[in-house]
């Protein structure tokens, strides 16, 4: 058998459309539930928080347990959540409303209300399924040799819900909050790059080094492999669910949006393992071609 990991958010969906609602909706929340403070001001905070981001993007990730989870630039929703991550860390008043409003986190306050406000307002979004979702997923739950999975850091509830609308149900697998973010700092697992040798943090091309401290992730792939299956990942990011699998001998396919960069194209072109989907429609005939597909 081989399982087919598909991610959610943005390699079935179509998450360049939903990132502006998601915003919207996440800034009206820390305006008036935590903030306590006129929308209009913190909006052009975040606008020009963006801005400074998205000009020197290697500069700027999701920080987890003081490791980087992903850079800014990767995807629609990870710019956001890098964004507000770095709005709140960097204004004292809105750092200190924050900390007031998550007293006993589980990661650190800023993290915990990043995360509050992408798993409410991810739930609320409209669905926006990619052309080729449905019938990519309906072939592969024909196929006799194929399962697919989804793989997601939102609730699973959520991708449920979503999915049968779809027409899905317990055919398609669903691996909630699955924590790709889950930076371990003293996690000691090494892996072996084809070139590099062992490694923790693989020194990707053009200054943005992946760090694989996410013991949450590897523990979830180990899992899903457990009963002899062969495994593929397909996702439209790269360093929060593509490194792993691939410095773990497994095949990513990501899948180029919109907004993929460069760098990550670069990265995926250079692994043995690593093939870049023009389309999610192409992915059927790009797993015939994978050894033992
Ligand atoms: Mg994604």
């Amino acid at each position: 058998m081989l399982k087919v990991i598909i991610d959610f958010d943005g390699t079935l969906t179509a998450e360049e459309e939903q990132a502006a609602l998601l915003r919207e909706a996440m800034l009206t929340t820390l305006a008036e539930e935590i903030i306590h403070m006129p929308r209009a001001q913190l909006a052009a905070d975040y606008q020009a928080t963006r801005a400074r981001l998205l000009q020197n993007p290697q500069q700027y990730h999701w920080d987890v347990n003081g490791l980087i989870a992903s850079y800014c630039d990767e995807g629609a929703f990870i710019l956001n959540t890098t964004t507000v991550q770095t709005l709140l860390k960097e204004n004292e008043s809105y750092f200190q409303a924050v900390t007031a409003a998550f007293p006993n986190p589980e990661y650190d306050p800023v993290i915990d209300c990043v995360n509050m406000l992408f798993h409410r307002h991810t739930a609320e979004l409209p669905l926006l399924f990619r052309p080729a979702a449905q019938p990519v997923l309906a072939e592969l739950v024909a196929h006799p040799q194929r399962q697919p999975i989804i793989l997601t850091n939102s609730l699973g509830d959520k991708v449920a819900r979503h999915l049968a609308a779809l027409g899905f149900g317990d055919e398609v697998a669903i691996l909630g909050d699955t924590r790709q973010y889950d930076m371990a700092p003293d996690w000691e697992q090494t892996f072996v790059h084809p070139t590099l040798g062992d490694l923790q943090i693989w020194p990707v091309a053009g200054q943005y080094p992946i760090d694989l401290r996410r013991p949450a992730y590897y523990k979830a792939l180990r899992q899903a492999a457990a009963d002899g299956s062969q495994l593929a990942v397909v996702a439209d990011t790269f360093s929060l669910p593509g490194a792993m699998p691939l410095l773990m001998g497994i095949p990513f396919l990501l899948t180029r949006t919109t907004y993929t960069p460069d760098w990550c194209l670069q990265a995926i072109d250079a692994h043995p393992l690593g093939i870049v989907l023009d389309d999610l429609a192409d992915l059927p005939t790009a797993l015939d071609r994978l050894p033992g597909g």
